[in-house]
């Protein structure tokens, strides 16, 4: 996949519009057009990697901010006393649909599901 073909890639550029909650040097946040919850964003990382499988073409710092930002943003949104559920869909197995690795964060219901 070449980052001008890929949707998030195209997203992050502003080629497609999105509802963006935050972005930073590393990594571009926005909702997800087809929310599991009341609070569903998908974290990205602004460096094109399919998915989790290429974690490690990654800087140190860029993969760490996919983490950092998950209790800044339950904090800013409310989620951060009730809960929420962070999730990492690679490959077909997973039903992964967009091949740009993205950390999804759902929050604002109890979930009762695993998988
Ligand atoms: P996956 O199944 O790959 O882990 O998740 C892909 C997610 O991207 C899905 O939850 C889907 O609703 C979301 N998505 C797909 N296309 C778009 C889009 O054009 N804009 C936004 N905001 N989300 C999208
Ligand atoms: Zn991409």
């Amino acid at each position: 996949m070449t980052d001008d073909k890929c949707l998030f890639c195209r997203i992050i550029k502003g080629e497609i519009p999105s509802d963006k909650v935050y972005e930073d040097e590393h990594i571009f946040v926005f909702k997800d057009i087809n929310p599991k919850a009341p609070v569903h964003f998908l974290i990205v990382p602004k460096q094109h990697i399919d998915s989790s499988n290429e974690f490690k073409q990654l800087k140190k710092d860029q993969l760490a901010r996919l983490l950092t930002v998950i209790p800044e943003l339950a904090e800013k949104h409310g989620l951060a006393d009730s809960g929420y559920r962070t999730i990492i869909n690679c490959g077909s197995d997973a039903g992964q649909e967009v091949q740009h690795l993205h950390v999804h964060l759902l929050g604002g219901k109890k979930f009762t599901f695993f998988a």
